[in-house]
């Protein structure tokens, strides 16, 4: 239980990779925030199913991570953050000249401002308790482009600028900051998707995942939210405690190409 004693906040986490690295954390012995915009009984309950499961602390706290208040507000309510993962984020694909400026501004909030917020928020109470562990989620969309996501691929390699500006203001402070950059994840917004591709390809489900999903992932297989919540655990280790600033792939070697 490495990580026993330690508070994670993890943002955007009621379903997908940010609920798989809560479950990491959790399982390694951190107390866990979660958080997401809604705050539905079920939210509340599975927070507390989450820690019931890891023996933990833990607890859902609603905050819209579109909105700067909202995200220093869930630092300030969580009342300690010993580890930050800014997670919650959104897609839009569109053609640049088509894309809707409401569109473009909600990611950039999401994606993007909401870490600038949360770290800022955060970092006193790090500095203070002399440890602090930054995990951005950003994609290998942040290291590589394709057409289409123009606010997405702006957000992703802003988080990733972010990221190396944090490390350097934060080196000697016994803080690091780093971002996780995965390709294709398996989560429930993509298992969803699957079946459409097959219709619409006429093609079976292992055809659809190979050929048209995991195109340009060269392992031709999706990376697990456990995978993803198990590269956050290390970076919190104490191995990690050197590796700052830097961007770490889980992507089946699609950034290698
Ligand atoms: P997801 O849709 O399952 O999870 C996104 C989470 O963000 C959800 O919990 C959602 O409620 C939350 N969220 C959305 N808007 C929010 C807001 N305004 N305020 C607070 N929370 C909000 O998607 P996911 O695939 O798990 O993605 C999680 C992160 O991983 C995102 O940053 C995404 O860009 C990144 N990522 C995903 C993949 C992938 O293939 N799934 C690949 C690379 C990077």
């Amino acid at each position: 239980m490495t990580l026993s004693g330690r508070t994670a906040v993890i943002t955007g986490s009621n379903s997908g990779i940010g609920l798989g690295i809560a479950h990491e954390l959790a399982k390694a012995g951190a107390d866990v925030v979660l958080n997401s915009f809604t705050d539905r009984d079920e939210d509340h309950e599975l927070a507390e199913s989450l820690g019931r499961e890891h023996g933990v602390k833990a607890r859902y706290i609603a905050a819209d991570m579109s909105k700067g208040d909202d995200c220093r507000a869930l630092i300030e309510k969580a009342g300690r953050c010993d580890i930050l993962v800014n997670n919650a984020g959104i897609q839009y694909v569109s053609k640049i000249e088509e894309f809707p400026v409401e569109k473009w501004n909600g990611i950039l909030a999401i994606n993007l401002s909401a870490s600038f917020h949360t770290i800022a928020a955060a970092l006193p109470g790090m500095r203070e308790a002399g440890w602090g562990r930054i995990v951005n989620i950003a994609s290998a969309h942040g290291l590589r482009a394709s057409p289409f996501k123009a606010a997405y691929i702006a957000a992703k390699h802003g988080l990733v600028g972010l990221t190396k500006t944090v490390a350097l203001e934060t080196a000697e402070a016994k803080i690091t900051c780093n971002a996780i950059c995965p390709g294709y994840v398996l989560t429930p917004l993509v298992e969803a998707q699957i079946p459409d591709q097959m219709k619409a390809h006429n093609m079976d489900r292992e055809t659809v995942i190979r050929e048209v999903m995991l195109d340009r992932q060269p392992s031709k297989e999706f990376a697990t939210v456990e995978e993803i919540g198990g590269t956050a655990v290390f970076l919190c280790s104490d191995a990690a405690a050197q590796i700052t600033g830097t961007t770490i792939s889980v992507d089946g070697g699609w950034t290698a190409m």
